[in-house]
């Protein structure tokens, strides 16, 4: 029997999602910058090793709202969109200042749902992603936040890793959240609920499970994962859920070691990427 954990080492191109809750500090909401170092660090070291890296990172909203001193995340689409403008920079400036230690190049690419959806512009972002990586550079990734509205936007960016893992032909999606992985039930509320380590295909009663759970900051929750999960493996990338509270996971997973769920690849010859576009 084949031990894909044995085979993560061998991932040539892999996107890693951030997100917000692993991001900052839970008591105050302000990032947590010995976390991103260290998050930082080791994607300098996946590229060290001889492999394609690209970030897709959460919290433009957040660190905007923080920065601009507002009591709590804001509701209104403007305010929303204020805070993502400050926001996405603030972040931009860590990320830049701490790739440029370990002399990485990195660069923002903001994308929203009509990049994704436009067949020009979609061959057009691609071709910019596969000039960055060429180029040896890291893209960081997040949508537009600050001109996508409720019509326009992809909503979060378990969905939006998962476009960005197709359109690059990653061949490993990493989603780093607060939770270990996927369990048969939310182990917040059920204590039975076993971690599930590897899941070889995505079925009805599978997407059930992960129907309610939670996440406790940003917008994803299990469903949004287990719906980027079907598109990553149609596409033919593995996809990993694990626990981002401590970014030695990234080690452990490139060791083999059976963390978090893996969802085998499982690639669909008619996968389309529009069918997966939320109306
Ligand atoms: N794009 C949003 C932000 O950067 C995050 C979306 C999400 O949490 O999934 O604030």
């Amino acid at each position: 029997m084949i031990n894909y954990r044995d085979t993560m080492k061998d991932k040539k191109r892999v996107v890693v999602k951030i997100g917000s809750s692993s991001l900052v500090h839970p008591e105050t909401g302000n990032l947590d910058l010995i976390k991103l170092e260290r998050l930082v660090r080791m994607l300098c070291d996946l590229r060290n090793s001889g492999k394609d890296v690209v970030l897709v990172s959460s919290g433009a909203i957040g660190v905007g709202a923080k920065v601009l001193g507002l009591k709590s995340r804001p509701t209104t689409t403007s305010l929303k969109q204020a805070c993502a403008a400050v926001g996405q920079g603030q972040l931009m400036m860590v990320y830049q200042k701490l790739f440029s230690e370990y002399h990485q190049d990195s660069a923002q690419v903001l994308i929203t749902k009509y990049t994704m959806a436009d067949d020009t512009s979609r061959k057009n972002a691609k071709n910019t992603f596969l000039e960055l990586l060429n180029l040896g550079v890291v893209p960081i990734v997040n949508e537009n936040d600050t001109v996508a509205t409720e019509e326009i936007e992809i909503g979060d960016n378990d969905t939006l890793s998962a476009f960005v893992t197709s359109l690059v032909e990653g061949d490993l999606l990493i989603l780093l959240s607060d939770i270990d992985g996927l369990y048969t039930d939310d182990p917040r509320v059920n204590p039975d609920a076993t971690l599930l380590h590897q899941v070889d295909e995505i079925t009805e009663q599978l997407l059930d499970m992960g129907k309610d759970t939670k996440t406790s900051l940003g917008t994803g929750g299990m469903a949004t994962k287990l719906s980027a999960a079907t598109i990553a493996t149609k596409s033919g990338a593995d996809m990993i859920i694990a626990n981002g509270e401590k970014m030695t996971i990234l080690n452990k997973i490139f060791q083999g070691e059976e963390v978090g769920t893996l969802f085998l690849a499982n690639k669909d010859k008619d996968f389309n990427l529009l069918d997966y576009m939320k109306e």
